[in-house]
């Protein structure tokens, strides 16, 4: 493992100690039922001081029901740890916080634009020094590959935290040129209080995506992570508080969504709530944003997102490029290479070598530098895969490879390859979120554009030609919020993010971000002399 870096400790059966006191007392009103809770193994990292606990105002609370929730290892199935489990009563203690931070005249409020870019850079710095141990904690917590934790989502994490900072002291209206003997600017204003509610897929990226920008233009925030991966969020809680984020400036309410989730979409003082999940989950949020004070909502959702193969490509980089879309994260991104479209005349040939390629994908522990692919995240999302795959075989795809559940393995699933896809059956309409690659055969550049669009969702597409004619006539045609040409999964923090139809509103990442975080008001000053 010379040159990598490695975990802080295998997790294997372990738990995590979530309380170093008071066990007896609080291990009657836990919830879960099952094997007694002992602490095997202290992995609890320092910082927490052994707390799994609410974070509000700088400070770890218990919960108000005296709930706790169990997060587990979906790699073991072990049991990591018990977390307070937030509800209603605790969004509203961290909705209170994070208004009182935001009152005029707070330090949040009076703090400039370069000191705000100085606390998300020491943030970003806290976060590269613990790099190692949040990469751990959400390997263990989602079962992705370590080496992918730390690489790829521990580096968009610091990337984005570095580029927010960047631009807190640069966030400016316009002055604007108006009719008569008026001088006119517009000023860019926190909106107030944001609540982010965000999944178990990315647990740690996605908080960046929304915590990053909204401090950066002086807002405050109450996050709700998954309640399968609340660990790296809590961590961040941590390092907030040690970074010198005033009390109530950051608020993280781990819980479930239809409670604590639902508190903060319905709440009437949260002023914008960013969400990442499920599109039926993105309408709920929706609905309670409308049916409550009419706070901003971004929604950041699903896809079925399809990668046309031209004929002409480079056809191992295609292959190459596609098939990692499909089976990066286990499959579970809303970014998944769902539907590939294949030329006619390179069909068969692309299928052998995505065949002979998902032969090599090792699966395995995510604490395993040689793995690729880990389990699913829970049950639920396994048997749902699992259905799509039945589906798949009894709608008439031709099952290419694998197809099933690897034996007394518990979560993990075989990289499947599908051709002979049709556009009716249900593996090319719905999103399946796990490792199942879905081919489908095309003639023309005018068909496979229509089939392309042929679908709710409009997140990301794939283009892959030597043509550039062909590349940027497709590119424009394609109802999607990103296009990636000869490439795939090729997100940057300087660029926008974010859906077309029903994968979404709004944008995240790149300066567009900032518009989603801010108010514009307009001042209109009236002169007594002619201006000119
Ligand atoms: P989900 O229910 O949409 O979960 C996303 C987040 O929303 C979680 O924090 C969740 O809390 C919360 N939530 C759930 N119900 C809520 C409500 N009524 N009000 C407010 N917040 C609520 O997603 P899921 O059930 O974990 O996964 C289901 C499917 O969603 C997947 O199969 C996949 O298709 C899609 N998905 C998409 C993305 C993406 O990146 N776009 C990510 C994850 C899942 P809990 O954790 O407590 O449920
Ligand atoms: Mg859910």
């Amino acid at each position: 493992m010379d040159g990598v870096p490695r975990p802080h400790s295998r997790p294997d059966n372990e738990r995590v100690c979530a309380g170093q006191t008071g066990e007896g007392e609080r291990a009657t009103r836990r919830r879960t039922a099952g094997r007694p809770y002992r602490c095997r193994k202290r992995q609890t990292p320092p910082v927490l001081g052994g707390e799994w606990k609410i974070f509000i105002n700088n400070e770890w609370h218990p919960s108000e029901s005296g709930r706790l929730f169990a997060t587990h290892n979906p790699a073991t199935g072990a049991q990591i740890c018990e977390i307070e489990e937030g509800d209603k009563e605790d969004v509203d203690k961290a909705v209170e916080a994070a208004k009182a931070a935001f009152q005029r005249g707070s330090p949040w409020r009076q703090m400039d634009g370069s000191s705000r870019g100085r606390l998300l850079h020491k943030l970003a710095d806290l976060v590269e020094r613990d790099r190692v141990t949040l990469a751990t904690l959400e390997t263990m917590d989602t079962g992705k590959p370590f080496l992918q934790a730390f690489f790829i989502d521990l580096e968009g994490c610091i990337k984005t935290l570095r580029y927010y900072a960047g631009w807190a002291d640069k966030i400016h209206g316009k002055a604007l040129p108006v009719d008569d003997e008026f001088v006119c600017f517009t000023k860019h204003e926190p909106i107030g209080i944001c609540g982010a509610i965000i999944p178990w897929n990315f647990p740690l990226l996605m908080l960046t995506w929304k915590v990053a920008p909204a401090l950066c233009c002086g807002n405050t925030i109450v996050l709700k992570p998954a309640e399968q991966t609340p660990l790296t969020a809590l961590y961040m809680g941590a390092l907030v508080k040690e970074a010198g984020f005033p009390p109530g400036v950051v608020n993280i309410v781990p819980g479930f969504g239809p409670t604590a989730g639902a508190a903060i979409s319905s709440h009437m003082d949260v002023d914008k709530v960013a969400f990442t999940g499920s599109t039926e989950v993105g309408k709920l949020i929706k609905e309670a944003a409308a049916k409550s004070n009419l706070k901003r909502v971004t929604l950041e959702l699903g896809g079925k997102n399809p990668c046309i193969v031209y004929a002409d490509a480079d056809l191992d980089w295609a292959v190459d490029a596609t098939q990692q879309g499909a089976f990066f994260n286990q499959g579970q991104c809303c970014t998944a290479a769902a539907r590939i479209f294949v030329e006619e005349c390179i069909y068969d040939e692309f299928i052998k070598r995505s065949v002979e390629r998902a032969k090599r994908q090792v699966i395995g522990d995510p604490f395993d530098v040689k793995t690729a692919q880990g389990p699913q995240i829970n049950q639920d999302q396994f048997d749902k895969i699992m259905e799509l795959i039945d589906s798949g075989k009894r709608e008439g795809a031709i099952l290419e490879y694998g197809g099933s559940a690897i034996q007394d393995r518990g979560l993990f699933i075989q990289p499947t390859i599908f051709s002979g896809v049709g556009d009716h059956m249900r593996i090319a309409k719905e999103e399946i979120f796990g490792p199942v690659q879905c081919i489908l055969k095309f003639r023309t550049q005018e068909e496979v554009i229509t089939r392309a669009n042929n679908t709710e969702y409009g997140l990301v597409a794939a283009v892959f030609t030597k043509s550039m004619d062909k590349a940027l006539s497709t590119a424009s045609a394609l109802q999607s919020g990103t296009v990636w040409v000869n490439c795939y999964n090729a997100l940057h923090v300087q660029t926008p993010f974010g859906g077309y139809k029903m994968s979404g509103n709004g944008r995240e990442l790149g300066d567009y971000a900032l518009a989603e975080y801010c108010e514009v008001k307009t001042v209109t000053m009236k002169l007594t002399q002619k201006s000119h």
